[in-house]
């Protein structure tokens, strides 16, 4: 029996790559970055199985790709997915959950951190030569905010949620408030956490968290009256996307000192433009969506993205199917 014909959007690492090619009749795209929009759709007249990692999977794709069976994103978001034109023409849509928890929470840490303790702008501060003596008890102009047993308030707590939760109470002795759809009785045991509406959540919070995945409930769903009830001291952190926020009104809230500062590693659209006023202002830390970006992390994402792929193909149960397809298998 003829192998099925699997398309490769990306460069992979090899033991992901040997993995599929033993399986599969692969072609991978071999440029810099991924194949362009146009050049995927060229090339999925014969394929069945389609690896990927932000490639919009909408009708006009399942239109070029009357074979496609399987698609696997090397990603725990699957914004970029139409479900509902995938399920219409049962297309397996899966996704790498878990493997990437731990080096997300470290690096919504480390953004919490950045911003409070102002270390990019330091760094800049001593590079550039400026630091001209030793820092004294009124200089100001080195201080920052603590992190330490201070209030974080994190608006989507699921996974990634509770691996930040886990190291901001249990590390930094942080008070933890959340908002999710549903109750979440094993964080409040655990964490001391307690559930809270998003204005309530948004006003008590010192820092507030943005982790909820991108859909059609979530877009948006932080506009000018939610950054007007934070505090003027608080942060706010944003690893979820950049569409999660009404990017205008965070700009708006930042000019205005309605809030202290930002930490983003997501924006609308990505990159940003040169001339998004975010770029400009030193109390933003501004990170080029480097959630999962460890070599570590990077390689099991893609191990379970091409097992997923491969389980789909075979007919077995992939892993992380996403949710709303799991009736497909
Ligand atoms: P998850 O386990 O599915 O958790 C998502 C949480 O968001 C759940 O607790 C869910 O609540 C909550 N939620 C969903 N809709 C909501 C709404 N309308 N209001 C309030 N809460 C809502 O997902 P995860 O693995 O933690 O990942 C979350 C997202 O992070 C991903 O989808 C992705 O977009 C983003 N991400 C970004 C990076 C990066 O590089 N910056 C890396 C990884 C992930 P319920 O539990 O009650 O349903």
């Amino acid at each position: 029996m003829s192998k099925a014909k699997v398309y490769i959007s990306k460069a992979i690492p090899k033991p992901a790559a040997d993995y599929l090619e033993e399986r599969f009749d692969c072609r991978t795209w071999d440029g810099q970055g991924a194949a362009s929009r146009e050049r995927l759709l060229e090339e999925l007249a014969e394929v069945e199985g389609l690896l990927t990692a932000s490639s919009v999977i909408n009708q006009e794709l399942l239109d070029r790709a009357p074979k496609l069976r399987a698609v696997s994103t090397v990603s725990v978001g699957y914004n970029h997915f139409d479900v509902q034109a995938m399920k219409e023409r049962g297309v397996i849509g899966t996704h790498t959950p878990y493997v990437l928890d731990d080096t997300v929470a470290d690096l919504v840490l480390g953004m919490m951190l950045s911003v409070s303790r102002r270390l990019p702008e330091l760094d800049q501060f001593v590079k550039q030569g400026r630091w001209q003596r030793g820092v004294g008890l009124k200089e100001e102009h080195f201080f920052g905010f603590d992190v330490h047993h201070r209030t974080i308030g994190i608006i989507g707590m699921g996974r990634i949620g509770e691996a930040i939760a886990q190291r901001a109470v249990h590390g930094f002795g942080m008070k933890l408030l959340y908002t999710s759809r549903s109750a979440k009785p094993e964080v409040e045991q655990r964490f001391g956490g307690e559930r809270r509406e998003l204005d309530a959540l948004l006003a008590q919070s010192d820092y507030v968290v943005l982790m909820t995945p991108l859909t059609a409930e979530t877009k948006h769903m932080l506009r000018e009256e939610h950054f007007r009830r934070m505090k003027p001291t608080a942060f706010f952190i944003n690893a979820s996307r950049g569409q999660t926020i009404e990017e205008s009104a965070l700009v708006k809230a930042l000019q205005n000192g309605w809030i202290a500062g930002a930490a983003l590693d997501v924006f609308d659209p990505e990159p940003p433009s040169p001339d998004n006023p975010l770029l400009a202002m030193t109390n933003v830390v501004t990170l080029p969506h480097i959630g999962s970006a460890t070599a570590a992390t990077r390689d099991d994402m893609v191990m379970l993205a091409a097992r997923n792929l491969a389980a789909a193909l075979l007919g077995e149960k992939p892993p992380n199917v996403v949710p709303e397809l799991a009736h497909l298998v």
